[in-house]
């Protein structure tokens, strides 16, 4: 099956009962049983729910893995990942990684003895380097946030083979439409569904997807265990976001080509960071591991001045000023008193989250409409 075929129907089958097309929303906590253990595969909904189990498979099969979990927010998810280490164990991942991901790892995981190491990535090779006995994850985003850099998922999985060390992937910014991280050696792929996969900005959920049964074992002991699952009502929400994925992505994908482009031919605009630029250092890799180079847009203006980035944003009409992203509508943010205010100037300027940085979610309208705003915002 192809992935435009997947989406609709990957991991998918109609109702048993009525024959619905769309699985029913089972919304129960509990499953009767004739006798004690005589059920139909369903004793209690934080272990197991028939919509959630529809959702899973469909995770899945898009990330061509063979177990799929869903988790109550992106957060859960790689709540879940860490959950398979122990104090001792060391983690490398990428020095501009998501501030949830960063949090987690630095404020609650460090005091559990969990070492992590923030390194650059450009170079996949360098990661080996900072390799000992201890590690037991390389944990990596790609693209990343906000800046666009692009980590070679090949590389990195080569160096984690070659030491007996997971890796795991952050798929969100890119989805499965644009690249598969299972296929290209990773072990375990993660998204913030809340964006890409839903798609309409209206659920928060995270996901998990493996292809080795003991791993995924382990992980349905922490999912069950720890119990941070998806609801039966979100889990109909994101499963009917799915089956549009590949004709948003299309469209996030055109129009961030043409905004991009926009951007990088205005005479205000200091520099454009998006991984379709022949100029973006790392443009080969990503024309490698992805099939597109999405929606998801950073840039600064000349001057980098504060004021002017805050001025740009809040004139924008189309473009909503708001935090998250991947939705069919159009979203801008600043990152530097928004998502990374909370990070000193001076740490966030050595990654490039300079005052003037603006991110942009590009959405699914009219390409024309985006530029005008972009247009008249800039001036
Ligand atoms: C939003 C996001 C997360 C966190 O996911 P939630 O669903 O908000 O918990 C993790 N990684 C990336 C790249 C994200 O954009």
């Amino acid at each position: 099956m192809k992935f435009n075929t997947k989406t609709i129907h990957g991991g998918q089958e109609h109702d048993k009962a009525y024959g619905a097309v769309m699985p029913p929303i089972y919304q129960t906590s509990t499953y009767a049983q004739s006798t004690p253990g005589g059920h139909k595969g369903f004793e209690y909904s934080r272990t197991h729910n028939p919509t959630r189990k529809a959702l899973e498979n469909g995770f899945a099969s898009l990330e061509n893995g063979t177990h799929g979990l869903a988790f109550a927010s992106g957060m859960a998810a790689i709540d879940a990942v860490i959950k398979l280490l122990k104090p001792g164990d060391e983690v490398i991942s990428t020095n501009d990684l998501y501030g949830g991901s960063y949090r987690i790892f630095t404020k609650i995981f460090a005091d559990f003895g969990i070492k992590f190491h923030f390194i650059g990535m450009e170079n996949a090779d360098k990661i080996a380097s900072y390799v000992n006995d201890n590690t037991k994850l390389i944990w990596i985003e790609t693209p990343t946030n906000p800046m666009m850099n692009i980590i070679d998922i090949k590389a990195a999985a080569k160096i984690a083979k070659s030491h007996n060390i997971l890796l795991g992937v952050d798929n969100t910014f890119a989805t499965p439409y644009l690249q598969r991280p299972l296929d290209l050696g990773a072990d375990i792929v993660m998204h913030s569904a809340t964006k890409y996969l839903g798609g309409h900005s209206d659920v928060v959920m995270g996901a998990l997807v493996v292809k080795d049964d003991a791993l995924a074992e382990r992980l349905y002991f922490i999912q069950n265990s720890c119990g941070a699952v998806s609801g039966p009502q979100d889990s109909f929400l994101m499963l009917r976001g799915l089956k549009t994925l590949h004709v948003r992505m299309q469209r996030h994908c055109e129009n961030g080509k043409a905004v991009a482009h926009y951007l990088a031919s205005h005479p205000e605009i200091e520099k454009v960071y998006w991984p379709g630029f022949e100029t973006h250092p790392n443009h080969d890799i990503a024309k490698d591991q992805m099939d597109d180079f999405g929606g998801m847009i950073s840039f600064t203006t000349k001057g980098n001045s504060y004021e002017n980035a805050i001025k740009i944003v809040e004139r924008l009409n189309i473009f909503t000023l708001a935090e998250s992203l991947g939705g069919v509508e159009s979203l801008a943010g600043h990152p530097a008193s928004m998502t990374h205010a909370s990070i000193p100037k001076e740490e966030r300027e050595k990654t490039g989250v300079v005052d003037s940085l603006i991110r942009l979610s590009v959405g699914i309208e009219d390409a024309d409409d985006l530029i005008a705003d972009l247009k008249q915002a800039i001036g």
